[in-house]
């Protein structure tokens, strides 16, 4: 049952906060004065736009055959969004939004859903419909399930095309990365990649462990993408600014050695005070300037790398009455297809 991650597995008290903390943007976002957010456009390449405003950042493919988006951030912003459609359509036409992608279900990339999705059709991995379909239980902190109109009304398992605007936008799943919905959204013949918050520029990433995240399966679809990306690509990231291969590059390498530094101390027996304790490493101290510092980011490899561990040698939840060979990476494979 895809139920089954939303608790996230054995984690601490002070992890669950932390990931609370760093993952509530949300509850950030309630909070927050959206008055004074510009959403500010810039042209990538070919139809393909960046809307960057408060939350994730937004891809537009805008022209003759309307407009399709990638994410929409919060709420408030929706009219804000509206006139940045129209500012970079070149006719009424290139403004009118027909379709919108979801990278995955957290609420800086989704909270738009419910404007926008009576005027346009919502596409999404299944588990981004599962999850914003279901209350989701963060830490006690529980966000209640979205309203029908704000859910995807086409899903897929693995990928899907979209031919708009002259080229193929295809959609293609990265398995157990930043969540368990995670797409990376190609723009084919622009040559660009949105690719939600599977990456942060020069910042340690949010793993949402509760939420069917692990941090080597973000780990392997980053050398994926890095192993069959264009070099000149252009790349969106969740959060922060237009990218290219070289900082994708830097991620990869920070993930590798964060990552390898802490399974070394792990398999000497080290604990998760001792490992924090020790850091990321000199290099990489400044990458914790984000809402991950380097100590939540220690602290979720350690976490992630002992669900792994668990997997491997069998069932230590006794609320899901796991049997053997019930691991995240069995859960995974059945793609969630099962689920309603
Ligand atoms: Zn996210």
């Amino acid at each position: 049952m895809k139920r089954h991650y939303s608790h996230g597995g054995p984690v601490t008290a002070g992890l669950a906060l932390a990931m609370f903390a760093a993952a509530g943007t949300s509850v950030l976002a309630a909070q927050q004065d959206f008055s004074q957010v510009q959403v500010e456009a810039t042209h990538v390449a070919g139809p393909v736009y960046m809307l960057v405003g408060a939350g994730g950042n937004i891809a537009v493919s805008s022209g003759p055959d309307g407009a399709l988006m990638v994410d929409d951030q919060f709420a408030p912003l929706a009219d804000k969004i509206r006139a940045a459609l129209q500012e970079i359509g070149q006719s009424e036409a290139a403004a009118d939004l027909k379709f919108l992608l979801n990278t995955h279900f957290h609420g800086d990339h989704t909270g738009g859903n419910a404007d926008f999705g009576t005027e346009s059709t919502i596409i999404a991995h299944t588990n981004v419909r599962e999850r914003l379909s279901t209350p989701q239980d963060r830490g006690g902190n529980v966000t209640p399930a979205a309203p029908p109109e704000a859910l995807p009304v086409i899903t897929f398992d693995e990928s899907v095309n979209v031919h708009v605007n002259g080229e193929r936008i295809i959609a293609i799943h990265v398995p157990r990365g930043h969540t368990d919905g995670d797409a990376v959204i190609h723009f084919t013949g622009s040559n660009v990649i949105h690719m939600g918050d599977l990456f942060f520029v020069g910042r340690f990433p949010f793993v949402d462990l509760g939420a069917g995240g692990s941090v080597e399966g973000l780990q392997d679809g980053i050398a994926e993408g890095l192993s069959v990306l264009p070099e000149d690509i252009q790349i969106i990231p969740g959060h922060g600014p237009l990218s290219d291969m070289d900082d994708l590059r830097e991620y990869k390498r920070m993930l590798d050695e964060t990552i390898g530094l802490v399974r070394e101390q792990m398999d000497a027996g080290a604990t998760v005070e001792q490992v924090v304790e020790r850091g990321p490493g000199d290099e990489w101290e400044g990458w914790g300037q984000g809402f991950i510092n380097a100590e939540r980011w220690l602290q979720t490899i350690y976490q992630s790398l002992s669900d792994e561990n668990d997997a491997d040698y069998g069932p230590v939840d006794p609320d899901h009455g796991a049997g053997p060979g019930h691991s995240h990476d069995h859960e995974h494979e059945k793609g969630g297809s099962n689920h309603p």
